[in-house]
Parts: structure tokens; C-alpha cells; sequence
């Protein structure tokens, strides 16, 4: 069995079409990016790279430290640390590749320097309700992950056959993050014929499992256990759970990027939990909003309705201009508008009366 081609052969034409004028390509990926950001990032560019390309890749900010294992990561280059906010390298793209992002305002303070950009683009990704933003919009809400969306890209481009390990390892470390596991998102079965393609390439599914999934620094196992144990409030008649971490808490904990990671999604393994919203107070007055969902909860709704943000209807995220006090009454008094799309069983029933508030 073979993967099938999902990708519009127009598309692929017209991307190879530019492909054929460019030398220097610039991959960028949107601002605290995650396992599907880079690992899309880094395959791509290490397939470009080996057909001839001189291609980079490109961060708002830096990439957590847990994706450190990833082949190439050493090489990004991340825009927050230079004073032009990578104008430079941008200038230089005679081709600009958008992965995993669906907006400008995603890659932040790089926007202005991609803007500046005369390459044309290619948008690669999966989020619901893409901008207008680059010459070949390939946008596929319906796939788990950019990274499957490349390895499609690149095997209909006829490119796959310089896919080595180090590549495959990037590409699949993007599809388990992505779906937690293989957790959610992902019963469909093209999924497992790109990791059956991606193992015959070399790819060692068991170590990047270890390595992406199953290392924990001591700082991230005391604050996601303290966060749980001190900070977890269950609101039962709206089957949700809220956690916050004040700045305070953060410093208290030595907490870096990533520590968190993952945390968002705990309480939905609680029977009768349906959605769970995590608060970050990443500055005074200013808050991380992330959402986890199961089913048809749309997390991505209350992101956009209230909180400026966005995402998928079971993983979404947003901001907040305030104190974590106040995000928190936010959350309190959003929660009722969304009732409505519970599902209808007894809330109170499956839900455990335990309460910590
Ligand atoms: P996380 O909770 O892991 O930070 O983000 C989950 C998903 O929500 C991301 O993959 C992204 O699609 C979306 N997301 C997170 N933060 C924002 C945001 O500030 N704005 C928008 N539009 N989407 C976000
Ligand atoms: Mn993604």
C-alpha cells in the first residue's frame, strides 16, 4: 500500500514552477513554535537543501528546548536575537515558505520583515481560515499535521527519494506532537502509511517517542504537578477545567518555554471533563490563553470570540491585556455563552464531585 497524493497537482505545478527560479529559500514557521512548526521546518529544508536549494529556516523566537534532539535545529535561525528582526536573511529569499501558520499576525514580530520580502510564498498548513497571504495557499484544515502536509508536498514534487532519516525523524516528530500521540486527530489511516514510508527511510519511531514525548526536565515535572495539585479548578456544570500559573509561580518554579507543554491537555482525561482552559501569566498584565477540547466543543470559537486568538476546534489559544485575575473572571464570565455546545449527556453525573476551588 502507498500513500495517495492529497495535495492539487496545479498546486504542486505551480510550486515547482517557482521552485524552479529559486536558490535561496527561507522557511518560516509562526512565533513559539511547537514539535509540527520545526520538525515541518527542518524536514523541508533538509530535503531542499540536499536537492540543491541553499535553504533556512527561520523562527520568530526560539524553539523550546525539549525540541533540542531534532537533526538541524542548531541551524535556525531566530529572528528575536538580531536587531533587524530578519530583515537581512528575508531580503536575501528569493522563495519564502509559510509552514504552520495561517496568519500573519502568527509569526509576529517577523511579519514586517516578511513583508518586506519581495519572493513570492508558499503557504503550507492546516489551520481553519487562512489569510490571503502567499502566490501557493496549500491549506488543509482537515490534515493533523503541516508536517504530513510536506512529506505529501515533497513526494509529489518527487523529491521523497532524498527524504534520509534525519529528514523522516523532523517530519514524524511533527505528526506525533501534533496529535498528541497519535492521541487525537488521527484515525486516518494515510497517517500510518506516511510513518510505514517514514520508517523504510531510516526514521527510529521508538527514540524520537523518548526523546519528543518522554523526557521531562525536574522543573517541568514540580510545576505541571504543582499547577495540577495547587491550581486546578473544576467547574462542573460547564464539564471544564481551568488552571493557572501566576508570574510568581512561573519564577518560583524556574519555569522555561516548554515546561508547560502538554499541561493544558491533562484534565481532559478526566471522565465528564469536556474542555480545559490553561492561563499563563507570561508578563505582568499580560496572559497565554490555551484551550483543549473533546468532541465537538469548539475551544476555537471562544479563543476568537474572546480572547483574540484562535486555532482548531479541540486545540485552540488566544491572549490576554491583563492581570491573571482578571483573565480569570474573563473565563468566568465567557463560560455560560458556550453551555450550548456541550454535549447534551448528565454534566453532573459523569463529572467527579471533587471540586478544588
Ligand atoms: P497552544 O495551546 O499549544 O499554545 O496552541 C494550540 C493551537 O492554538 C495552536 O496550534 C494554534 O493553532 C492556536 N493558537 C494558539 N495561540 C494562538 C493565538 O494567540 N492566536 C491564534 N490565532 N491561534 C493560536
Ligand atoms: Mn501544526
Amino acid at each position: 500500500m502507498t500513500t495517495k497524493p492529497i495535495i492539487k497537482q496545479e498546486q504542486i505545478r505551480q510550486a515547482s514552477g517557482l521552485l524552479d527560479k529559486a536558490r535561496n529559500i527561507v522557511i518560516t514557521c509562526h512565533m513559539t513554535p511547537d514539535g509540527d512548526a520545526i520538525g515541518s521546518s527542518l524536514g523541508l529544508a533538509r530535503v531542499l537543501n540536499a536537492a540543491g536549494f541553499r535553504a533556512s529556516v527561520v523562527t520568530p523566537d526560539t524553539p523550546p528546548h525539549a525540541l533540542d534532539f531534532l537533526p538541524g535545529i542548531c541551524d535556525v535561525y531566530i529572528a528575536s536575537r538580531f536587531a533587524d528582526g530578519g530583515r537581512a536573511i528575508l531580503s536575501a529569499a528569493d522563495l519564502v515558505f509559510c509552514l504552520d501558520y495561517n496568519g500573519l499576525k502568527r509569526i509576529d514580530r517577523l511579519a514586517p520583515a516578511l513583508e518586506a520580502s519581495k519572493a513570492p510564498r508558499i503557504m503550507i498548513d492546516h489551520h481553519l481560515d487562512p489569510e490571503n497571504m502567499a502566490d501557493v495557499m496549500i491549506s488543509h484544515p482537515e490534515a493533523s499535521s503541516t508536517s504530513f502536509l510536506v512529506y505529501h508536498f515533497l513526494k509529489q514534487l518527487g523529491l521523497d527519494n532524498l527524504m534520509d532519516a534525519d529528514a523522516a525523524t523532523c517530519i514524524y516528530t511533527g505528526m506525533l506532537t501534533d496529535t498528541g500521540h497519535f492521541s487525537y486527530n488521527s484515525n486516518d489511516p494515510e497517517i500510518y502509511l506516511v510513518i510505514a514510508d517514514l520508517l523504510r527511510k531510516g526514521l527510529d519511531k521508538d527514540d524520537v517517542f523518548t526523546k519528543a514525548w518522554n523526557t521531562n526536565s525536574v522543573n517541568r515535572l514540580r510545576i505541571c504537578g504543582y499547577a495540577q495539585c495547587h491550581n486546578m479548578t473544576l467547574l462542573p456544570h460547564h464539564r471544564m477545567a481551568l488552571i493557572t500559573l501566576s508570574r510568581d509561580e512561573l519564577d518560583e518554579f524556574g519555569y522555561v518555554k516548554g515546561d508547560t507543554e502538554g499541561l493544558v491537555n491533562r484534565p481532559l482525561s478526566i471522565p465528564g471533563i469536556v474542555y480545559s482552559i490553561y492561563l499563563r501569566e507570561d508578563e505582568k498584565n499580560y496572559v497565554k490563553v490555551s484551550m483543549r477540547s473533546t468532541g465537538d466543543f469548539p475551544v476555537n470559537k471562544i479563543c476568537e470570540e474572546r480572547f483574540g486568538g484562535g486555532g482548531h476546534l479541540n486545540a485552540a489559544g488566544g491572549e490576554f491585556d491583563g492581570s491573571l485575575t482578571e483573565a480569570i473572571d474573563a473565563v468566568l464570565a465567557a463560560l455560560p455563552d458556550y453551555d450550548r455546545y456541550l454535549p447534551d449527556e448528565e454534566a453532573v453525573e459523569s463529572c467527579p464531585q471533587k471540586t478544588v476551588e
